[in-house]
């Protein structure tokens, strides 16, 4: 499952405790010629809850790393 997919299932927003989330991968541009170095390094996902609209963004570079990825996931969302 992508990451994208494992956070919107898992997601609970901790401003308004509803679930579902629009989730999001963005790249943070940068400017001439860093905007295509950087690129793969500069991505973002961005979890918006779709009650409120509460964001939250974690760097899916250090999250699809992780061997325990669902362990660190329920972590977030206080499972
Ligand atoms: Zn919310």
């Amino acid at each position: 499952m992508r990451l994208e997919d494992r956070l919107a299932s898992k997601f609970v927003c901790t401003k308004c405790g509803s679930t579902g989330a629009e989730v999001r991968r963005f790249a943070a541009t940068g400017t001439g010629i860093t905007r295509f170095l950087d690129i793969q390094h500069n991505q973002f996902v961005a979890v918006s809850c779709k009650n409120c609209g509460y964001t939250e963004i974690y760097n899916p570079e250090i999250l699809e790393g992780k061997d325990n990825l669902g362990d660190i996931i329920d972590m977030i969302f206080g499972l």
